[in-house]
C-alpha cells in the first residue's frame, strides 16, 4: 500500500475526505477514525425538533465508506504527536500518518455563559450537536403549555450553521402557530445582524405575524446568565423566564484540535488556503467547522467541499506535486416552513492567505417572490440533503 493518510472524526467533512482520498491516485491508505458507530446529521434536525421529521432520517451508517476500502476505525483520538506523525486512541492503541487529516467538529463553550454548564444543558438544551439534545427540546415543546415563552439564544459569530437559529425560530413559531397559538418566541442574540436577516424577517411577518421576537445585541440580546432551575435568562436589560429555552453557547474547534496544537487563540484552526494544512503544524490539515476557512461559514456543504479539495491537495502532496488552487462553493438552504425555503450561496478561492469570496458570484433568495417560489426552494433544501448524505454514507 502507499502513504497513510489518517482522517479524524466521521462528520461530513472526516467523511467526504476518507471517501475522496479512496478516490485519488497513487494508491493510498486511508483510516477514519470516529468514536460513533452512527453518525446524525444537524442539517434537517430543526425540523426533527419542530415535530416535522423523525431522527431516523438524520443516522448514518459507515458501511458504504468501508466497503470503498476504507478503513473505519470506531475508536477516539486523545493525542496526536505531530513531531513522530502519530495519533493515540483512547484505548492506548496508536496509528501512523504520512499526513493526518483533523475534522472533529465542535465543542461548546460551557462556561462562557455563566449558569450554563453541563447540568444545564440538559434541562435547557442547546441541541447544536444532532441526537438525544434534538429529541429533548422536541419533547419540551411538545410538554409546554399553549401560551408558554420560548427563548433561543443565539450566539455571537464565528458559530456552527449561521443561519441555524433563525430557521429553527421559524419551525418552532410554525409548530406554535399550529398546535400552541398564545404561545411566544423570543430570540436573544448576542449580535446585530444575521444571514438571510430581511429574508427571514419578512417571511416572520407573512407567516407568523408578531409570534417572534428578535432582540439584537444592541437592544439587549446578550445573555450574561441563566439559571436552569427556574428557566431565567438574563441579559444587561433584564431577564426572561421561559416555559422552554434553547441556548446556544459559544463554540471552538472540537478538543482533539488543541490536543494537537493546531488551534490558535481563538479556538479554531487557522490554514493554508490551498491544502488546508494547519499554519501551526506541518503534516496537519484542518477542514470543517474546526478550520478558520476566511469567509466560509460553518456548513456541512462547505465542510463537503472542503473535504474533496483537502483530499486533491493531500494526494499530490505525498506524490511531491504542486496542489492546484481550489474553487470552493456554499450553499445554505433554510426552510421558515415546510413549503418556504429561502437559500445564500458562495463561490470562495485563496486570495491573501484566506479563502475570500468571490466577488459577484453566489447571492440569496429575492426578496420578492411568490409562493411558488419558496416551495420550489424547500423541495431543493432536501434535494441537497439527500444529494450530500447519499454521496457520502451511501
Ligand atoms: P461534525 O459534523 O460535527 O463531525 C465531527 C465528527 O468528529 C463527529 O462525528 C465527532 O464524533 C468526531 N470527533 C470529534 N472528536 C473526535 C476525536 N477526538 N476522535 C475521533 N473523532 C472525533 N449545514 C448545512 O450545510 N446545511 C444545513 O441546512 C445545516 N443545518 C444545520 C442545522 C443545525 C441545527 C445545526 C446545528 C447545524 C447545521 N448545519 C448545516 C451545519 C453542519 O451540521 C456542520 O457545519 C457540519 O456538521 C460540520 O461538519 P464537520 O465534519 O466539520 O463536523
Amino acid at each position: 500500500a502507499g502513504a497513510r493518510i489518517v482522517v479524524v472524526g466521521g462528520g461530513f467533512a472526516g467523511a467526504s475526505c476518507a471517501r475522496a482520498l479512496g478516490r485519488e491516485a497513487g494508491n493510498l491508505a486511508v483510516t477514519l477514525v470516529e468514536p460513533n458507530a452512527r453518525y446524525t446529521a444537524c442539517p434537517f434536525s430543526n425540523a426533527v425538533i419542530a415535530g416535522l421529521r423523525e431522527m431516523d432520517g438524520q443516522n448514518f451508517g459507515y458501511e458504504a465508506l468501508r466497503r470503498t476500502g476504507v478503513d473505519v476505525v470506531t475508536a477516539r483520538v486523545v493525542a496526536v504527536d505531530a513531531e513522530t506523525r502519530r495519533v493515540r486512541l483512547e484505548d492506548g492503541a496508536s496509528l501512523d500518518y504520512a499526513r493526518l487529516v483533523l475534522a472533529p467538529g465542535i465543542d461548546l463553550d460551557l462556561g462562557a455563559i455563566p449558569g450554563y454548564d453541563a447540568a444545564a444543558a440538559a434541562v435547557l438544551p442547546h441541541a447544536w450537536k444532532a441526537g438525544e439534545q434534538t429529541l429533548l427540546l422536541r419533547r419540551q415543546l411538545e410538554a409546554m403549555a399553549d401560551g408558554g415563552l420560548v427563548v433561543i439564544a443565539a450566539p455571537a459569530n464565528p458559530f456552527r450553521c449561521p443561519p441555524g437559529p433563525y430557521e429553527r425560530a421559524s419551525l418552532i413559531a410554525y409548530y406554535l402557530k399550529a398546535r400552541k397559538p398564545r404561545s411566544k418566541l423570543i430570540i436573544l442574540d448576542a449580535k446585530d445582524a444575521f444571514s438571510k436577516q430581511r429574508l427571514f424577517e419578512a417571511a416572520w411577518t407573512e407567516l407568523y405575524g408578531g409570534l417572534i421576537e428578535w432582540v439584537p445585541l444592541s437592544g439587549g440580546g446578550r445573555l450574561t446568565a441563566v439559571d436552569a432551575a427556574t428557566r431565567t435568562l438574563t441579559t444587561e436589560f433584564g431577564s426572561h423566564r421561559a416555559a422552554v429555552a434553547n441556548v446556544i453557547p459559544p463554540q471552538r474547534a472540537a478538543a482533539v484540535a488543541v490536543a494537537a496544537g493546531v488551534a490558535d487563540r481563538t479556538g479554531w484552526c487557522p490554514i493554508d488556503p490551498v491544502t488546508f494544512e494547519s499554519r501551526l503544524r506541518p503534516g496537519i490539515h484542518v477542514i470543517g467547522d474546526a478550520a478558520i476557512a476566511g469567509a466560509m461559514p460553518k456548513s456541512a456543504f462547505a465542510a463537503d467541499a472542503q473535504a474533496k479539495a483537502c483530499a486533491r491537495a493531500v494526494a499530490a502532496l505525498v506524490r511531491g506535486r504542486e496542489p492546484d488552487e481550489p474553487k470552493l462553493i456554499n450553499t445554505c438552504y433554510s426552510l421558515v416552513a415546510p413549503d418556504y425555503g429561502i437559500s445564500i450561496a458562495g463561490v470562495y478561492q485563496p486570495r491573501g492567505g484566506l479563502l475570500a469570496e468571490v466577488e459577484g458570484a453566489g447571492g440569496v433568495s429575492p426578496i420578492k417572490a411568490p409562493p411558488s417560489f419558496r416551495a420550489v426552494e424547500a423541495t431543493y433544501a432536501m434535494a441537497w440533503f439527500r444529494t450530500i448524505t447519499d454521496g457520502i454514507f451511501g
